[in-house]
């Protein structure tokens, strides 16, 4: 039963402020910082003598003639005159109160594009307003904003006015934390709101104007403010400190090891070995190239854990991915005498039972597995090392999830990110500020380096050519179809086009298929016989893509590469060049290629380096591929652009750093400013 008082109460809302609300636009701060995405000059008037086909301005002048026609359908045609020429106003909707304001004799002002018509020049829906003779024009730029369809313009620019002039917009912070040459907040947005008539737009449409690397200086400081506070919090939790004893587990994997670490291998083992023994938790990212060697890193890390008697966690996005790691760290980890527990969404019953008994009751020091690890049902004895593997592939809600299981765990474990998808450095320094960052930059020895070469499609059978001479020598080979978007089917289809072609062009080769729709079982068989060698091709979609280790496999040819992502390419090429044979990565292209394919085609052909391919990635494709869904759902960086503004990246977190250490309040009054509610989206 709704309570009579309380509806009396509760605010009452109309359409356009929900419509605000909707916007994120509650707060007169929120409407200021809501900037116009273009202006429209309306400053000045041109004389109607003066207008050309095509031009888009502003007339005034007295109306001589209107009158609805029916010309196919009604309309509204009015005719006005200024002096110096005639105009025709054209309405093909149009209200009883548009032809009251343009009745003969009204005077007015009526801006739009002027398009040669059949009788002179005219204009179709410009938009008009009735003024006095001698009315004086804005002396600003009028502001076009954001809007939603429900949020008509000119409400709109009402509430944001409204706002600007609420709005607390006094300075905050001390002046040796602002840059130099930038405006202050207030100037800022009172320009970018209301440019004076004349201003440059072309500083303005390019936001290098003062004004504008003013509110992105702001913005970038808000971000490295909330994030250094996220950092700091969890500096306040409680985390195991694990002690390192001579003779342990870790030491007794290191003589166990067929290689040698290397030197950067053993320099990141050794950061992480250094957070572990801490009572902080630590939160950690490893990168490293693909091939570069992380798993055993991870191994190492999780025997420092057991050794101690934590549990540890190592969880990846895909089965595949996950069984690798089980693979590799069973064959470590089992003659040391540990048990390994694997836990997925495809294991169920008894076998599932076992494992949960296993987990809860802490024989198992080490559980390996998909997202499914962190489900409600697995209950850890002692969970002290959490490691995620390619953490930027799992969707928000896992990592909120995980988030929360390790938060209502009493004491807070250590978690370890691992990734292949190098960062960049201005990625790394804002929405990775509270990260601490180990980083693999060397692969082991041994590796060729992989020659990559360009075909087109029509080349198909020059590559089948090579193919067959490749394995005609005894090497492998990986060929990869694509994915294509939204069908799985086509998918299928595509790759199962490819292998029966393969097949009939390979007589008395062996040829495989690999693909998302086979049940894990027969993947994993397929992946046997191409590991050990019985398989010449094997033909996948992206399904091997963080999956294989073959030292053997030299060869690898990606089909229509342009429909891959820069990284994912990479990562991909990243299959081949494990052994000591020279490797060659042939990337097939379908025509005619889109810029942005060609452009990451390019950049695949200049570099191997993975930081490079990262770098350039985030220049063609904005931040969205290293985010992953982080980004979804609230905007990230409203003005900042990472690529284009990494001095201001450097100036806004020194400028952080001084405000936590010496002006605290400042800091926290900044974030609420710019921030609000919002800074949750930050910790996922
Ligand atoms: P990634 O960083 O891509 O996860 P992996 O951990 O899968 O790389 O390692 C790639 C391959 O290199 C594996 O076969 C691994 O056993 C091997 N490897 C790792 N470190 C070394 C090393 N220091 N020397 C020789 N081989 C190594
Ligand atoms: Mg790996």
């Amino acid at each position: 039963m709704v309570d009579p008082d309380q509806r009396l109460n509760a605010p009452v809302k109309s359409a356009a402020q929900r419509a605000l609300d909707k916007l994120g636009l509650r707060r007169p701060i929120d409407l200021a910082l809501h900037l116009p995405m273009r202006y429209e000059d309306e400053t000045r008037l041109t004389a109607i003598g003066a207008l050309r086909d095509g031009m888009t301005a502003q007339v005034e002048g007295v109306v001589t003639d209107s009158e609805v026609q029916i010309r196919g359908r009604r309309q509204l045609v009015v005719r006005m005159h200024d002096g110096s020429d005639d105009v025709v106003l054209r309405f093909l909707h149009f209200y009883p109160s548009h032809q009251k304001a343009l009745a003969p004799a009204k005077r007015v002002r009526v801006r739009g594009e002027a398009r040669g018509g059949f009788f002179g020049l005219e204009m179709v829906h410009p938009s008009f307003r009735g003024v006095d003779e001698g009315a004086p024009l804005p002396t600003s730029l009028t502001p076009v904003y954001p809007t939603s369809a429900q949020l008509p313009q000119a409400y709109l620019r009402k509430a944001v006015a409204a706002g600007l002039a609420r709005a607390d917009l006094s300075e905050l912070l001390p002046p040796q934390a602002v840059p130099d040459g930038l405006m202050s907040l207030r100037d800022a947005l009172n320009f970018l709101h209301h440019p004076p008539a004349g201003a440059g737009l072309s500083a303005i449409e390019d936001r290098s104007h003062p004004a504008w690397q003013r509110l992105k200086f702001e913005e970038l400081l808000a971000q490295q403010l909330s994030q250094l506070q996220a950092k700091r919090e969890r500096e306040r939790q409680r985390a195991p400190r694990f002690a390192l004893v001579a003779g342990g587990l870790q030491e007794k994997l290191l003589a166990a090891l067929p290689f040698a670490l290397t030197g950067a291998q053993r320099r990141v083992v050794e950061e992480i070995a250094r957070d572990l023994q801490r009572e902080v938790p630590m939160h950690r990212l490893l990168q490293g190239d693909v091939g570069s060697g992380k798993t055993v890193v991870a191994a190492l890390a999780a025997t420092i854990a057991i050794n101690a008697g934590w549990q540890c966690a190592l969880m990846a996005p895909t089965e595949i991915l996950a069984e690798q790691h089980l693979r590799k760290l069973v064959g470590w980890l089992a003659p040391l005498g540990l048990t390994v527990a694997w836990l997925t969404g495809s294991r169920k019953g008894k076998a599932r039972e076992k494992m949960l008994v296993q987990v809860a009751s802490g024989e198992a020091m080490l559980v390996v597995g998909t997202h499914a690890v962190i489900q409600d049902q697995v209950q850890f004895a002692k969970l002290g090392l959490a490691i995620i593997d390619e953490q930027h592939r799992f969707g928000v809600q896992q990592r909120l999830a995980l988030r929360e299981k390790l938060a209502r765990a009493a004491i807070e474990p250590h978690t370890l990110m691992m990734s292949a998808t190098p960062i960049p450095r201005t990625l790394a320094m804002t929405l990775f500020a509270d990260l601490d960052v180990s980083t693999i930059d060397e692969l082991p020895p041994g590796r060729t380096p992989v020659v990559t070469k360009l075909f087109s499609d029509a080349k198909r059978d020059a590559v089948v050519a090579r193919i067959r001479d490749a394995v005609a020598q005894g090497q492998q080979v990986y060929w990869v179809c694509p994915l294509i978007e939204e069908s799985e089917t086509l998918d299928l289809q595509n790759a199962t086009a490819t292998h029966e072609h393969l097949t009939a062009a390979l007589p008395g080769h062996s040829v495989g298929l690999l693909h998302g729709r086979m049940r894990a079982a027969d993947k994993a068989g397929v992946m046997v016989e191409f590991t050990a060698g019985r398989m010449n091709v094997l033909v996948a979609t992206t399904v091997i893509e963080v999956g294989v280790d073959v030292p053997n496999a030299s060869l690898m040819v990606i089909e229509h590469a342009e429909r891959f992502g820069l990284s994912q390419l990479h990562q991909l090429r990243g299959r081949v060049g494990r052994g000591a044979v020279a490797s060659v990565c042939v990337l097939l292209y379908g025509t005619p290629l889109s810029d942005t394919g060609k452009a990451r085609l390019k950049a695949m052909l200049a570099s191997a380096d993975g930081f490079e391919i990262a770098r350039r990635d985030l220049e063609i494709r904005g931040p969205g591929e290293f985010l992953g869904a982080r980004q979804s759902g609230a905007p990230l960086l409203r003005f900042a652009d990472l690529v284009l503004d990494e001095a201001l990246v450097h100036q806004a977190r020194a400028a952080a750093t001084l405000l936590l250490e010496r002006y605290p309040q400042v800091a926290l009054d900044h974030v609420t400013r710019w921030l609000g509610g919002r800074s949750d989206y930050l910790k996922a």
